[in-house]
């Protein structure tokens, strides 16, 4: 068992019972460094997720974490409530030798431990209809959950995250600047944004103004963010809780339509092959609806499809921004990619805006 001082001393940062038998680098995310410990104990073997949080990604872990012992603690109490079983149906967190939910190493990096979810996997790419159904299921369930959950007293971790307006602003500082002289190649892509400004006031205003309630979301709604049973085939349970933080149920339908339900990558060239599609939208609508069990109120069911539009327009500033920018903010591994994902994401805002009414009937379907 090879392993680096730093891990050894974060595993003994943790007093998990029995005897290490074995430390695993584990799974395929790509933000934290993730292990699989395995303890054997009298009472059998027992196993835990350790992880070392992302310093560069998340600069107040502390905060962070107390998001995810929140979010944790209470899903676990309704867990109980409906019958389940609170250790396969969300993450639990183990307490350190500090009595807290994490632990902060000698070079001052943090750490946390999970107990392991056994007999469920985590899938890294949608396979069926069923895999992006289940997923919808799952993140829907985890709206109905916290519901209640007084989402204002989260922190915002992430500062002005679904700010639309905010994003545009910052969006027309960079034209305005034009650092690395890139804007008038751009002009059509700037004139697409700025014709649809009063777009990103769409949901941020109905928010303001109390009619949509701030909710708990995730924020990083992928397929390989849920454990699926290996018997039933079915989601059990939401992990990697990092970016939860307050927002509209809407941005996080959104933002799973934006790159789940596209027909082509983020960074695809050729745009012709580049839309929504309805079907998916139509599975994902159904999984979601259905997983938020009645917990939604009716203005915010009916804005889901403007969700998808608004996370999609947001990408697309945002990719644009860091094109005229200079690339500083999402890793690029060819010229021009930010402004290709640009790209992406204004031809499938055309597109949903076209296939807005379609998307509305089929969200009454479900209602
Ligand atoms: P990242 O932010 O790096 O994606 P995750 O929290 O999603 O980190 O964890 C990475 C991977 O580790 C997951 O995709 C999953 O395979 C595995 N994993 C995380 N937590 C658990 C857990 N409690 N039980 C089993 N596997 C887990
Ligand atoms: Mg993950
Ligand atoms: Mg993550």
């Amino acid at each position: 068992m090879e392993i680096s001082n730093k891990v050894h001393e974060a595993i003994d940062g943790f007093k998990l019972p029995g005897e290490l038998k074995e430390c695993i680098r584990y799974g395929s995310g790509h933000i934290n460094d993730t292990y699989r410990l395995t303890y054997e104990t009298p009472k059998g073997t027992k196993r835990y997720i350790l992880q070392r949080m992302s310093k560069s990604i998340f600069k107040k872990p502390v905060e962070l974490m107390e998001n995810v012992s929140g979010v944790t603690a209470w899903l676990r109490k309704k867990i109980i409530e409906n019958g389940g079983d609170p250790e396969r149906e969300t993450l639990t967190l183990v307490k350190s030798n500090d009595g807290l939910p994490y632990f902060v190493d000698s070079t001052g990096e943090y750490w946390r431990v999970y107990l392991f979810i056994e007999g469920a996997t985590c899938y890294d790419a949608v396979k069926d209809d069923n895999d992006f159904y289940q997923s919808a299921v799952a993140f829907g369930h985890f709206q109905r959950l916290l519901a209640d959950y007084p989402a204002e007293t989260l922190h915002e971790t992430i500062k002005d995250f679904h700010n639309t307006p905010d994003r545009l602003e910052k969006f027309k500082k960079a034209v305005a600047e034009d650092i690395c002289g890139r804007a008038a190649s751009v002009q059509k892509e700037i004139d697409f944004i700025l014709e649809r400004e009063e777009l990103t006031h769409a949901l941020y205003d109905l928010q303001l103004d109390g009619r949509l309630p701030l909710r708990v979301t995730h924020n990083d709604t992928k397929l390989n963010n849920i454990m699926i049973d290996d018997e039933t085939g079915k989601a059990i349970c939401v992990i990697d809780l990092d970016t939860v933080m307050p927002g509209l149920t809407a941005n996080d339908f959104g933002d799973s339509i934006r790159f789940g339900a596209s027909t082509a990558l983020e960074d695809e060239q050729d745009l012709s092959k580049v839309s929504c599609d309805l079907h998916l939208f139509d599975v994902y609508a159904r999984g979601f609806i259905e997983g938020c069990g009645g917990a939604l109120t009716d203005l915010e069911i009916d804005m889901l499809p403007m969700g998808a539009i608004l996370m999609t327009f947001e990408n697309g500033i945002r990719f644009l921004t860091d094109h005229l920018e200079g690339d500083h903010y999402f890793h690029i591994h060819r010229e021009g990619h930010n402004l290709d994902r640009c790209r992406t994401q204004l031809t499938l805002v055309k597109d949903m805006q076209e296939k807005l009414p379609q998307m509305n009937a089929i969200i009454q379907k479900y209602k």
